[in-house]
């Protein structure tokens, strides 16, 4: 599971399994902001993220978004066999509206490698378009942390797929930042920074970002990226490279 872990909590860890979430809880969308000082676009080298449409000062709220799916009670620990099968009826019971929402988010290639590995075509739950649902969720789930859970590793944890909040890319020096909801399966995402018009916002997929070398966050990057384009890791792979 490459849940998106908040760096919000410096505690946490991030969470990481191929294994997929158990169960399934179909929501419906909150009400979406009006006059958002942000649009989607692309962006070179990236596909699509979130600009600016405004200056927008450190601080301010830009979205509260309410899961279009949460997944309950993911355990990495239970057998991938159990949690297939529960996947299969779970998405299976999914909302046209979710469906068509995960269906519409990116996906990682790594993603895709792998749950390519864990379904293969012998597999009794081989079907190309569960496996297509399958990696959407793993590249765009976000980690909803339970209250009195053990800590992002235990089992007491759920993930949810905000389908608005899932188009932010990430960087490992972002001008935004982000915190899921168990009460509510909400994320709220706000400025970190003052953010001028046209720039791009950024959020962080991993929860720990200080004190980390470029290496160690492309380890914890993997399930979505080959190679972090953030200005932090672009600025220090170049000086790797002039100190060789
Ligand atoms: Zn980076």
């Amino acid at each position: 599971m490459a849940g998106k872990s908040s760096p919000k909590g410096r505690k946490q860890t991030c969470s990481r399994s191929r294994f997929p979430p158990v169960l399934i809880t179909p929501t419906t969308p909150a009400n979406r902001t009006q006059r958002k000082p942000y649009a989607a676009k692309n962006i070179p080298g990236k596909g699509k993220g979130i600009v600016a449409k405004r200056k927008i000062r450190s601080g301010t709220e830009l979205m509260v978004e309410r899961a279009i799916f949460v997944a309950r009670d993911f355990d990495s620990t239970n057998l991938i066999h159990t949690k297939l099968r529960a996947l299969s009826v779970n998405v299976n019971g999914l909302s046209n509206a979710a469906r068509r929402g995960i269906l519409s988010l990116s996906h990682a290639p790594y993603q895709l490698t792998e749950w390519k590995k864990v379904v293969p075509p012998t597999h009794p739950l081989y079907d190309p378009a569960f496996i297509d649902m399958m990696v959407k969720i793993e590249s765009n789930c976000f980690i909803i942390p339970v209250p009195g859970g053990r800590g992002l590793r235990s089992a007491a944890q759920d993930v949810g797929i905000f389908e608005e909040t899932s188009r932010f890319n990430h960087s490992c020096d972002p001008n935004a930042a982000w915190e899921t909801s168990h009460e509510n399966s909400t994320i709220k995402v706000w400025a970190e920074k003052d953010i001028e018009i046209g720039e791009e916002i950024e959020i962080s997929y991993i929860a720990v970002l200080e004190d980390t070398t470029v290496e160690q966050r492309a380890s914890q990057l993997r399930g979505w990226m080959d190679k972090c384009l953030c200005n932090k890791c672009k600025g220090e792979r170049k000086r790797s490279e002039c100190g060789k």
